[in-house]
């Protein structure tokens, strides 16, 4: 039977031998990708265990939010940002993995209210030049870092990154290991960094091999996504 639970034992499982095939120290976190899933499936992954749920539009996460105030949800944000958004995205979620323009990082950190844990955040980082799809450039992650920091209400915690996907297993994972890399190099620098957020329904065994320690899965877990513009109706 194809059912949220059952998805959802299929991906863990899946996730812990990747980490026994790769020889991995690390944890690896599912982080459940929500976007165009009414509230009512987000409720059945709850109830089968799932407690991270990641979110790419504000509105439809705020919707969901409000439904599912009952429940003990850390929701991440990690659609692009923004700059009006970055109050309410500040106040109603514990992550944000998409962090890539500075203005931005001191938006989130002045609507962070100080009653409230730091903001967890993950800079994004463009590993494949697509203007499209957001994040920074290699050589801008440094300086980016180095300004997070001195921000008191946010915490840097590590990179996200979504390469290009590809049927070529070895360029995908050759993405994956530049986002490692500049990770590592970070670390070395002195940052006390723990997240690597790469990984998605079609390539996340590859980015456990490579050091993932959160992988974002929608479509692996949920099924294919609704059209948009469906989500409030059936709810
Ligand atoms: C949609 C999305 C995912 C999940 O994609 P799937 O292929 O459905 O697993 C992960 N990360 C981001 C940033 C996304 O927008």
């Amino acid at each position: 039977m194809n059912t949220i639970s059952s998805r959802l034992q299929h991906i863990l499982a899946t996730i812990q031998s990747a980490r026994a095939a790769g020889h991995c120290q690390q944890t690896v976190q599912l982080l459940a990708v929500s976007k165009a899933q009414s509230a009512l499936r987000l409720r059945e992954a709850y109830a089968a265990g799932q407690r991270a749920f990641g979110e790419n539009y504000l509105q439809e996460a705020l919707e969901k939010q409000a439904q599912l105030s009952d429940l003990a949800i850390e929701w991440h944000f990690i659609g692009p940002i923004q700059s009006n958004k970055t109050q309410l995205i500040a106040q109603n979620f514990s992550w944000v993995h998409s962090l890539d323009r500075l203005k931005i990082a001191q938006r989130l950190n002045a609507a962070r209210s100080a009653s409230q844990p730091p903001l967890q955040v993950c800079i994004q980082l463009n590993v494949d030049s697509e203007a499209s799809k957001g994040g920074v450039a290699m050589h801008e992650v440094a300086a980016l870092a180095a300004a997070i920091v001195s921000l008191p209400q946010l915490r840097l915690r590590g990179l996200m990154a979504i390469p290009e996907p590809s049927q070529d297993r070895d360029k995908q994972r050759m993405q994956f290991k530049q986002v490692r890399e500049c990770y590592d190099a970070l670390i070395k620098t002195g940052y006390a960094l723990d997240t690597l957020s790469i990984g998605m329904s079609e390539d996340y065994p590859i980015a456990i091999e490579q050091g993932a320690s959160i992988v974002r899965i929608g479509s692996a877990l949920f099924g294919a996504r609704q059209p948009a513009g469906t989500i409030a109706a059936s709810a």
